[in-house]
């Protein structure tokens, strides 16, 4: 837990509000995003919430970023056909609206005017 308020992806995986849940282990969870902007697209979040961005989680934590990136293929292939954009938004400018690190994963077709155009 941050010292900071939690984030929406904090309450996630505390199970105060719902998510259509895919995949989960000790360190990683993944869910449907509420605003799909492709046929598949999930968000895979490490748990801990020390990093807000996937260059924080690259120098803090690499192996879990390589989780991560693992995770996300193999939920591309059991949910699509296994080709897939790996989104990592990093500030808000960029359209980060959740300091929690998280991977897009889009598979599938991919709506237009998105993050995965
Ligand atoms: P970003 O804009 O890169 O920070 O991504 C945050 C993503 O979280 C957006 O694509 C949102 O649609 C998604 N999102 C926000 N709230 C929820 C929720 N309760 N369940 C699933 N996805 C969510």
């Amino acid at each position: 837990m941050s010292l900071s308020e939690p984030t929406i992806f904090e309450r996630i995986v505390a199970r105060e509000i719902p998510a259509d849940i895919v995949f989960e282990n000790d360190r990683v969870i993944a869910f449907r995003d509420i605003a799909p902007q492709a046929s598949l697209h999930l968000l895979v979040v490490p748990k801990t919430a020390n990093y807000s961005n996937v260059a924080e989680l690259a120098a803090g934590d690499a192996a879990l970023l390589a989780e991560v990136v693992d995770i996300a293929s193999r939920l591309a292939s059991d949910h699509s056909n296994g080709q897939y954009r790996l989104v990592f938004n990093t500030g808000a400018d960029a359209g980060q609206t959740v300091f929690h690190v998280h991977a897009h994963v889009l598979s599938g077709a991919l709506e237009e005017g998105t993050l995965a155009s």
